[in-house]
C-alpha cells in the first residue's frame, strides 16, 4: 500500500480515508469535533455513540462498516493517479461497545489490525468472531497483524471476564455493611456493572454522562445517579485513587475495586484479614511456557493472586478488556500472519511480540525482546508510522513497501506506578 491513502486510529492530515476502531480517548487522539480531514470509517455503533463524544462533530464525514460484511472503497494512487480500490471488513473485537478489527484486502495484500481486543475462547460471541474472521479469510494469509500487544507477556495470565465478574460481586458480598466504589472508564465494563447489579439485585450508581452512554447502549435498568438509592458506584477512573479511598473512609467504611488486567502488587496489611472466605480459596489458571514457548496452563489452589490486595482498601481483579497472553497466542495461531506488529508501545515492558510468537508466524521472523525504545520521547502518547516490510509473499509484481498510519500508544505502566502511588489516574488510558 502506498503512502496517504489510509490512516486507522490517527488523525493527522494525509491520508484519503480514516478508520476508528473504537471510542476509547487513546485512539481518538487528535480528533475532536472539528476534525475534518476526510470521510472516517467506524462501526454502527461507534457512530451512534460519537456524537456524545464529539457533539458538533460533522456527521456526514461518518461511514459506517457493518460487522462481517466486506466493504469495497475506491481511491486515488497519490503517485500513479489511477484508482485503487481497497476491501476492509470489520470484526466484533469485544473490548468495549462498537469495537472492532479491521481486515484489510488489496494489492498491497491482506492487513488485519485488531486495535484493542479480548479473544476469550469460553463465550460464544468469541466464537462468531472466531468464524467471522476465518471465513474472511478463507485460505489466505494475513501479510502483516497488527495486533494489540498490552499483555503480550506470559505472566499477563488472567481468567475470563466471567469469572472475573463473579470475583467482583464475591468481593462486594464479603464487605455487607462497606460502600463500594468501581473504577471505570467513559466506555466499557457495562456487562461487568450489569452483572454486579443483577446477582445482587441493586442498583449501581454512575455519574451522570455514564447513565446517558448506559441508556444509549440500551442498558435501561439497573443504574441511577442517585447515591442514596446504592452502596455500589461506578466512579470514573481518575476520580479512583488510594487519597479519594482514604478521604470516603473518613466518612463511611468504603473499599474500591479496580478492575484491570495489570499485575498489581500484593502488599500485605498486618493485622489486616479483609481477604478472607471464598476468595482465599477460588481456583485460578496461571500459566507458564515451556521450552517451545507455548502456554502451559497450571491450576493452582491457594492464597489468591487473582484478587490482589493493593491497599487495604483497595482491591484490583483481573477483569480485563484486553486479551491476555494465552489468549494472543491462540489469535495468531489461529491467524498466522506473515509478521506482527505491536500497536502498543510502552516505557519499560514492551515486548516485540515476535519475540514470543515469531515462530508460529510465515515468515523468518528476529528473535528481538526490546524495541521502540528509540522511538520514544519520554512520556507521552505517540503515534508511530509503521512502514511496511519486504513480505515473503508478494501478491503484485514490483514493490509491496508502503506505510499504513496506524495509532502507536504507550501502555500503561507508568499510569499503575501512578495509582501505587496513591496519584489519580488520567482518563485517557485505555481501560485495562
Ligand atoms: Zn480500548
Amino acid at each position: 500500500m502506498e503512502n496517504g491513502l489510509i490512516s486507522v486510529d490517527r488523525w493527522s492530515e494525509g491520508s484519503q480515508i480514516y478508520f476508528l476502531t473504537h471510542l476509547h480517548s487513546d485512539h481518538t487522539k487528535g480528533l475532536s469535533s472539528q476534525w475534518s480531514k476526510g470521510p472516517l470509517f467506524c462501526s454502527r455503533l461507534t457512530a451512534k455513540l460519537f456524537p456524545f463524544k464529539f457533539p458538533k462533530f460533522n456527521l456526514s464525514l461518518l461511514r459506517v462498516l457493518e460487522i462481517g460484511l466486506w466493504h469495497s472503497i475506491s481511491l486515488i494512487s497519490p503517485s500513479s493517479g489511477s484508482r485503487k480500490v481497497i476491501k476492509v471488513m470489520a470484526i466484533d473485537a469485544h473490548h468495549c461497545p462498537g469495537a472492532v478489527m479491521l481486515l484489510f484486502r488489496g494489492d498491497f495484500g491482506c492487513l488485519l489490525y485488531t486495535g484493542d481486543f479480548r479473544w476469550e475462547m469460553s463465550s460464544e460471541r468469541a466464537n462468531e468472531g472466531r468464524i467471522t474472521l476465518l471465513n474472511a479469510l478463507e485460505d489466505d494469509t494475513v501479510d502483516i497483524l497488527y495486533l494489540d500487544n498490552t499483555y503480550c507477556n506470559p505472566s499477563y495470565a488472567f481468567p475470563s471476564r466471567q469469572i472475573a465478574a463473579q470475583q467482583i460481586v464475591d468481593i462486594i458480598t464479603s464487605h455487607p455493611e462497606h460502600d463500594i466504589i468501581i473504577g471505570i472508564d467513559s466506555l466499557g465494563k457495562e456487562d461487568l456493572l450489569l452483572h454486579i447489579s443483577r446477582m445482587l439485585e441493586l442498583k449501581v450508581w454512575v455519574w451522570p454522562e455514564r447513565l446517558q452512554t448506559m441508556h444509549l447502549l440500551g442498558f435501561n435498568d439497573g443504574f441511577t445517579t442517585k447515591t442514596n438509592l446504592t452502596r455500589v458506584r461506578a466512579v470514573p477512573r481518575y476520580s479512583f485513587s488510594i487519597d479519594t479511598l482514604e478521604g470516603l473512609n473518613q466518612m463511611r467504611p468504603t473499599i474500591g475495586i479496580m478492575p484491570s488486567g495489570l499485575p498489581w502488587v500484593v502488599r500485605s496489611h498486618e493485622g489486616d484479614d479483609i481477604l478472607s472466605g471464598s476468595l482465599l480459596t477460588t481456583r485460578y489458571n496461571r500459566s507458564k511456557l515451556n521450552e517451545n514457548g507455548d502456554v502451559l496452563i497450571e491450576k493452582q489452589i491457594g492464597k489468591v493472586e487473582l484478587v490482589n490486595k493493593l491497599h487495604k482498601y483497595i482491591f484490583s481483579v483481573p477483569y480485563s478488556d484486553h486479551a491476555c497472553f494465552s489468549e494472543i497466542q491462540e489469535f495468531i495461531k489461529l491467524v498466522r500472519p506473515t509478521t506482527i506488529k505491536g500497536i502498543v508501545s510502552s516505557s519499560s515492558c514492551y515486548v516485540e511480540p515476535l519475540y514470543y510468537f515469531g515462530r508460529l508466524c510465515g515468515a523468518k521472523q528476529p528473535v528481538k525482546k526490546f524495541h521502540h525504545k528509540e522511538k520514544r520521547r519520554g512520556k507521552v502518547e505517540k503515534d508511530v508510522d509503521i512502514n511496511f516490510v519486504n513480505l515473503e509473499k508478494s501478491r503484485v509484481k514490483g514493490t509491496n513497501v508502503g506505510i499504513l498510519n496506524v495509532g502507536v500508544r504507550l501502555g500503561r505502566v507508568n499510569a499503575l506506578r501512578r495509582v501505587q502511588r496513591g496519584a489519580r489516574l488520567a482518563e485517557d488510558d485505555c481501560p485495562g
